[in-house]
């Protein structure tokens, strides 16, 4: 690991003042992705800004109903908050789901989002890597690409984005907050990650030097019924080779409201409209939720060795919604 500096902020101006103009500076949130990365000099910051010490580690309600977590908050306590657990308990799923215990104690909202892809030759910098180097190729698209993109990919980068948070907070409609030297912006989740293309080295619309303040809910009673559900290659901590994100509401047999988001299957939280779309109004029966997948899944373009994720996905939809739509009915 290269020598870099350290500072600590405590507060959100002067934290942004600190990377502001500066390409070698770099947040430092729980630091469970980016240290890791540093280790093997992937990333290479000249100097990490803490920001764990800022004002921004509480979920507070907001006047509509919905719920403000701040950037800072941990993984551990954002999945024990009764209002997280009452109002999007696929949210608190979600959050249990990834990582382990001791992780998601040092692991942060804002850090949770921005954390970077899998990908074991992103990983390693002896490889060729769009991502990580422009131009340089991919050679996951012939390679080893088991656990890579389905959905939304481009023939410049296959990677998948991994966080277990971001799917249900794409279900939620969740509004990120950020800060600029220029001043504050806001972008819905489902706009902040970028579409691969031909640049994967650029993931978000984040600009650059941003800090991440907060994640809004909006309200959404159609959460209260919602689960999240993940499929891994073991029982223990390991990232999803798919899961889903659902909440549903049924009113006399038809679906009334639905959200669905997938991941693990593409570079970003993917929201599941085109799924939403034929669900709703429909019969709320394995026909439909059959129908749904399929109208999603549509889009999947698999490779020699990740095909079995579009049967995964068809699945998970079908099994997870016939189980909310039981609960709903209940
Ligand atoms: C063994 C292991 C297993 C894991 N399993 C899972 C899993 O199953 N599911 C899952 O979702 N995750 C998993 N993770 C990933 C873990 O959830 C992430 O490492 C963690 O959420 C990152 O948060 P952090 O606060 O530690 O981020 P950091 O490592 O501190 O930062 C990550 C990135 O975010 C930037 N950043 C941090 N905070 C801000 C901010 N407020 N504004 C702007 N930029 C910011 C940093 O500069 C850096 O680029 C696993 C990690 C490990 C090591
Ligand atoms: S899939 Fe993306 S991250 Fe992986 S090697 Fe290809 S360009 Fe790099």
């Amino acid at each position: 690991m290269r020598e870099f500096g350290y500072q600590r902020a405590y507060d959100v101006s002067g934290a942004v003042a600190l990377l502001d103009g500066d390409p070698d500076a770099r947040f430092l949130g729980g630091g469970t992705n980016l240290v890791d990365l540093m280790k093997t000099g992937v990333e290479r910051p000249a100097l990490l800004v803490d920001v764990r010490e800022l004002p921004l580690n509480r979920v507070e309600s907001t006047p509509d109903g919905g719920l403000r977590i701040g950037a800072t908050v941990t993984n551990s306590d954002l999945a024990a908050h009764p209002e997280v657990r009452r109002r999007y308990p696929a949210l608190a799923q979600a959050v249990l789901a990834g990582a382990s215990g001791q992780l998601r104690n040092m692991a942060t909202v804002g850090g949770n989002l921005l954390q970077r892809t899998r990908c074991g030759y992103f990983a390693d910098v002896t490889a060729d890597c769009n991502k990580r180097v422009p131009g340089s190729g991919c050679p996951a698209i012939e390679g080893e690409h088991h656990n890579h993109a389905v959905l939304g990919a481009s023939d410049h980068c296959v990677a998948t984005h991994p966080s277990d948070m971001g799917v249900a907070l794409a279900a939620f409609d969740a509004v990120v907050s950020y800060e600029t030297a220029d001043g504050p912006g806001e972008v819905p989740l489902t706009d902040f990650y970028l579409p691969v293309g031909e640049t994967p080295h650029r993931e978000t619309v984040l600009p650059p030097g941003a800090l991440i303040t907060a994640v809004t809910l909006p309200p959404a009673p159609v959460a209260a019924v919602s689960r999240y559900r993940k499929v891994r290659e073991r029982a223990s901590y390991a990232f999803a080779i798919g899961s889903i994100a659902a909440a549903l509401d049924v009113q006399d047999g038809r679906v009334r409201e639905v959200r669905l988001a997938f991941g693990a299957v593409a570079s970003r939280p993917w929201r599941a409209r085109a799924a939403e779309r034929v669900l709703t109004g429909a019969p709320a029966d394995a026909e439909t939720f059959a129908a749904a997948a399929d109208a999603e899944l549509a889009q999947a373009k698999p490779l020699p060795h990740n095909g079995y994720k579009v049967t995964l996905m068809r699945n998970l939809v079908v099994a997870v919604l016939s189980e909310l739509a039981e609960e709903a009915t209940r």
